[in-house]
């Protein structure tokens, strides 16, 4: 395999001052860092391609048998002449302990780095008419709040936390990928830096203990089935100072044995039976204020809609409110009285004496259509 030239890798030219050779090689290992491109198999080769080139250029002795012989100078380890990882982490520590915040002893004795909270979703059941009419709801949130008994250390009363051996307290310990190094989070203090040897029988060890968070929400009036609210910050809370998640409260409108919705309309069903739609009635209807008195007309047919406007729904962030639209389904009646019968047919009878204007204009009609006229 023909190895790349190691100025073309850091792309810069073969008289470069080491401080040439040393802005190159981090501008480039700032671009192909594996933390900035996880699981990017081309970034990391490039990554080490740089770290290879430049531990031969910034070594003066190994720089100038390269100059002379090529790769072959640097005999035929496949690594540029690196005698150990050891080496190569040298390297990657301190150029790292700048950008990253991490490589080892530059770390210092910083803390795990901040997280941000998980975002919590809240399913919260509204009756029908609380969601016309806006509501308040009480959520109880479950939480964890820093437990009494060992005053949220972890640690059995009388006893401390220990500062973690794994990692001397850093927090994070050095992992071997590949052939080289790069700082993981400490997999035995698990980035706190400290160990509980003897903990707390309350909390085990955790230093929280389970608790409920009771939140007041404004519920606004007209709200739909499936939305959405979102409060800021209401989540879990973040950690090593991380910001806190969002609460995302998602609305259940239960169904209503009156009222149906239709947008901002409200829909309610009425039932008449065929004398009273022939004749025009007064009718009693249901409205989220009360009941109401509305004058349905003779001749009403099934369904029918009548409106009453403004009797609706408001809808959240609009003034005006929807109608309440009263659907009409006219009942034959059934179990008729001797004498209901009688004056039906005495009604039938004077139908029939009527010019059958109607039905002979159906006939005409369907005639007309056969013809195609
Ligand atoms: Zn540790
Ligand atoms: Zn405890």
């Amino acid at each position: 395999m023909t190895k790349a030239d190691y100025y073309e890798i850091l792309g810069v030219p073969k008289d470069a001052s080491e401080d040439e050779i040393k802005k190159a090689y981090r501008q480039m290992a700032f671009k192909f860092h594996p933390d900035r491109n996880p699981d990017d198999a081309e970034s990391e080769s490039k990554f080490k391609e740089a770290a290879e080139a430049y531990e031969v250029l910034r070594d003066p002795q190994k720089r100038a048998r390269y100059d002379r012989f090529g790769h072959q100078g640097l005999g035929d380890t496949g690594f540029g002449g690196f005698s150990s990882t050891e080496d190569i982490f040298g390297t990657f520590s301190d150029i790292f302990g700048e950008f990253f915040g991490f490589g080892g002893a530059s770390r210092g004795g910083r803390g795990p780095r901040p997280q941000a909270g998980n975002d919590l979703r809240y399913d919260l059941r509204v009756s029908f008419r609380d969601a016309a009419a806006g509501t308040e709801a009480t959520l109880k949130i479950p939480k964890h709040v820093s437990c009494a008994e060992c005053d949220g250390t972890g640690a059995a009363p009388g006893s401390k936390a220990e500062t973690c051996r794994q990692c001397n307290g850093m927090g994070q310990v050095q992992q071997n990928q590949g052939f080289f190094r790069i700082a993981v989070t400490c997999p035995v203090c698990r980035g706190e830096g400290t160990v509980i040897a003897n903990p707390c029988p309350r909390c085990k060890g955790k230093g929280v203990t389970p608790d409920v968070r009771e939140l007041k929400v404004r519920i606004p009036a007209g709200v739909d089935d499936g939305s959405r609210l979102r409060l800021r910050g209401e989540g879990e809370p973040g950690m090593h100072g991380g910001p806190p998640g969002d609460l995302y409260v998602v609305i259940y409108v239960e169904e209503d044995k009156v009222f149906r919705r239709q947008g901002q309309d409200l829909v309610v069903t009425l039932e008449m039976n065929m004398v009273q739609a022939a004749l025009g009635d007064k009718l009693k209807v249901p409205t989220l204020e009360g009941e109401e008195t509305m004058d349905i007309p003779k001749g009403t047919q099934s369904g029918e809609v009548f409106s009453l406007r403004g009797k609706g729904l408001v809808h959240p962030g609009r003034s005006q409110r929807g109608d309440l639209l009263v659907e009409i389904i006219v009942n034959t009646p059934k179990g008729l009285s001797k004498k209901q019968e009688e004056l039906l047919r005495e009604f039938l009878a004077l139908e029939e004496d009527k010019p059958l204007k109607k039905v002979k204009n159906f006939f005409k009609k369907a005639k007309d259509a056969a013809m195609g006229s």
